[in-house]
């Protein structure tokens, strides 16, 4: 007989591992325990050789699916176990290193449950085992054990807890295990707080499927829901939400269904299916049955599948897709409390969906992409955050980083472990604040985190820089440009000195001027900015963003040599009023709130208005969007100057806009327009890295910024820059927009500290 103590990390707490291990202990005859620690599982086995040989090797190979075993740490004991092999209670003491899932989807044997008449689960929105069901959300401290979650105040019913006792029972150790006589309940009430007849989910169903508005308490918040087929109930819901413009995100019933929708690829199918469950982006089909009020002009569709048993009864009782947006008025944080959401959404949804089982911490629904074959997150939240990143080599000290403004998130890095905060939306508010700090306490509870150094954008206006000061560390400002290359680079555990193509809509840089089309050299410490996208005013600053006539005005007054040229030319355009055709040659002229700027994606921003695509956006990036919709497919471009006069070289763009209006004034199709102009755009990049690359010899190019997003540009980028023979790296584990930032950010303040 020999004794082994046996040390499993990863994520290894709420999936079944220790009722797995129960079972493969029996299987081969092994006595001792197992047990949760606070730094993942902890065994003791004894048995003779051959079975512990045996047992360990089914510990590494045959762990549960939902399981994610990083480390087994393996040394002999003194204590020799004899008898049945047990399962003992938590220990909570000891520093806090263990992995909990991020929150999983239904999984397909509780869904059969949920619809099988002769279960006792039949119908029953809170089913789950331990291969799925909420686990974040309802966290309060680790261990990750029920009376830490917010299922303490239910107590499991005779039956419950004999499964939940019961080592072959796919509850076993199932910590938010619940049936209809013990578990939470949902219920439905109409905005004035009345309650509903009949079952709530079915009842719920119906009255959507009657064209109304429900707001639905899930997994991380609410959603708002409605008929999305239908015209009335989608424009009626933006109205009502005030969020116009944005494209809202589709529930369907499987995949299925989506196809009936959207083109789906295998890689797309995997990534909709997947325990996760992101809204996934998917190219819209030619009459799909969607309302056109759904997607605000675009072609793609924001579509998931449902992910809790709640979702699933709603879904199949109104047997058609449903608008499912979060449950805010547009930029606040997501309601999580009933009492919350039926003050703050009772002038938007007709009625409630709500049951007794707290959120803990908001969750916003995660969105990603495919890109060629490999995932592209687009917000990373539920089903992602805050399970960590790893990267290399490890970081010495412990530094949080704050993000930036817009799709804010944090990010605790602590060794190898980049702990990447859930999305907290754009943090212009209170309320947005307050949803950061409340997400950011709970990650450093739950995983022991103590950061040394704060790292923070360099813009002073950023809440989140103004924020910095108050944690009293060491503070680390690191440019916008630099974050999102070295942020690149994290995502793909890659370090080193390399080419950063970083385009965005706008960052804050080293001269004081609005950066967004930057080449840079550099590596995890410093950079350089190689070149840059030319320079146009931008009359009213961050008014641009959203009266895009405004930049075509501060590229216009750089084509042509006098004003009212500029003017004219413009007011052929757009219909714009004297007042402020008089405001934007005063502020262009005595260079009043116009700063310059090298932005690529005001650029795109141009060139749709151009296309006449539109002059005014309703959210920043929205006629970029466009413009890709329409792009055809060409081989034709404009031509650029590659400026190498002097440092930093300068891309030049002005002949761009000068043959676009030709284009333009020819009566080319706004199609082409934006075919020619992706191309260019494309061709800038591989242009410009392959100059660097011949001036530096460096072979490796890393693609960041929102601008990234746009598909056409980046595939058309990867693919000249490969055939140039340099090795490309894209995102594939967090955003490429500001969302990834923090990463970023916190490897360069780890390198500097
Ligand atoms: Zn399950
Ligand atoms: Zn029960
Ligand atoms: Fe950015």
């Amino acid at each position: 007989m020999r004794s082994l103590r046996i040390q499993v990390s990863g994520i290894v707490q709420g999936v079944g591992f220790r009722p797995f291990v129960y079972r493969i202990a029996n299987d081969y005859g092994i006595s001792g325990s197992v047990s949760n620690n606070t730094q993942g599982v902890d065994i003791l086995a004894s048995g003779d050789g051959d079975s512990l040989f045996l047992f360990l090797k089914a510990l590494k190979d045959e762990a549960p699916a939902a399981a994610l075993v990083e480390r087994v740490n393996v040394a002999s004991a003194g204590e020799i176990a004899t008898g049945p092999f047990e399962i003992v209670a938590s220990d909570a003491e000891g520093s806090k290193q263990v992995l909990i899932s991020p929150d999983l989807a239904t999984c397909d044997d509780c869904v059969r449950e949920l619809f099988d008449a002769s279960d006792r689960r039949h119908r029953y929105p809170f089913i789950n085992c331990t291969n799925c069901g909420p686990r974040f959300t309802i966290i309060r401290d680790t261990p990750y054990d029920r009376p830490l979650t917010s299922m303490s105040p239910f107590e499991m019913c005779a039956e419950c807890a004999a499964e939940y006792a019961d080592p072959s029972d796919r509850r076993f150790h199932a910590q938010p295990n619940a049936c209809p006589v013990c578990g939470p309940r949902a219920w439905l009430v109409d905005r004035t707080g009345a309650r509903m007849e009949g079952e709530a989910a079915g009842e719920a169903a119906r009255l959507l499927s009657e064209g109304g508005i429900v707001a639905i308490k899930g997994l991380g918040g609410f959603h708002l829901a409605c008929d999305a087929t239908d015209d009335e109930a989608v424009a009626c819901l933006r109205e009502r939400k005030r969020r116009y413009g944005k494209p809202l995100a589709v529930m369907v019933s499987d995949v299925n269904e989506a196809r009936a929708i959207c083109r789906v690829s295998d890689e797309e199918e995997r990534l909709l299916a997947s325990p996760r469950r992101p809204i996934v982006l998917l190219k819209e089909l030619e009459g799909s049955p969607l309302s056109r009020e759904v997607a605000g002009g675009l072609d793609r569709q924001g579509v998931f599948l449902p992910y809790t048993p709640l979702h699933h009864l709603v879904l199949a009782g109104a047997g058609r897709p449903l608008v499912m947006t979060s449950g805010n008025i547009s930029n606040e944080p997501i309601a999580i409390d009933n009492d919350e959401a039926m003050n703050r959404l009772g002038d938007i949804a007709d009625h409630f969906l709500l049951h007794d089982r707290d959120i803990l911490v908001r969750y916003d629904d995660s969105v990603s992409r495919v890109f060629r074959t490999a995932e592209y997150p687009v917000r990373r939240a539920r089903g992602y955050a805050p399970y960590p990143i790893r990267i290399t080599p490890p970081a010495e000290v412990q530094v949080l980083a704050l993000g930036a403004e817009l799709k804010n998130t944090f990010c605790v890095l602590r060794g190898e472990q980049a702990f990447m905060g859930q999305h907290i939306g754009d943090m212009e508010s209170e309320g947005e604040l307050e949803h950061f700090e409340e997400a950011l306490a709970a990650v450093l509870r739950l995983f022991s985190l103590e950061p040394e150094v704060v790292a923070h954008d360099l813009h002073p206006d950023y809440l989140t820089t103004q924020m910095a000061p108050e944690f009293g560390l060491p503070m680390v400002g690191v440019q916008h440009h630099h974050a999102h290359i070295v942020s690149c680079l994290a995502d793909n555990a890659a370090s080193g000195e390399v080419i950063g193509v970083a385009w965005d809509g706008t960052g804050y840089g080293t001269d004081g001027t609005v950066w967004g089309g930057e080449f840079l050299v550099c590596d995890e410490t410093s950079f350089r900015r190689a070149a840059h996208l030319y320079r146009y005013p931008m009359p009213g600053a961050d008014a641009c963003i959203y009266r895009l006539y405004r930049m075509v005005y501060g590229v216009m007054s750089e084509l042509f040599e006098d004003e009212e040229t500029a003017m004219e030319r413009l007011r052929a355009r757009f219909d714009i009023d004297d007042t402020e055709a008089a405001s934007l040659v005063f502020q262009v002229k005595n260079k009043v709130n116009t700063p310059i700027t090298s932005s690529a994606g005001r650029m795109f921003d141009v060139a749709a208005a151009l296309a006449g695509l539109r002059g005014e956006a309703s959210y920043d990036g929205q006629a970029a969007c466009e413009l890709e919709a329409v792009a055809r497919d060409t081989r034709e471009y404009y031509n650029f100057i590659l400026d190498r006069s002097a440092e930093p070289w300068v891309v030049d763009t002005r002949p761009v806009f000068r043959e676009m209006l030709i284009d333009i004034d020819s009566g080319k199709a706004p199609a082409e327009v934006a075919g020619k102009f992706h191309a260019t755009m494309a061709l800038a990049i591989i242009a410009t890295c392959e100059a660097i690359a011949d001036a530096t010899g460096l072979g490796r190019v890393a693609l960041s910024g929102g601008v990234f997003q746009n598909e056409m540009l980046a595939t058309w980028a990867v693919d000249g820059l490969t055939s140039s023979g340099l090795a490309v790296m894209v995102h594939g584990r967090v955003p490429c927009n500001d969302g990834g930032i923090s990463l970023g950010q916190a490897v360069v303040a780890a390198r500097l500290s």
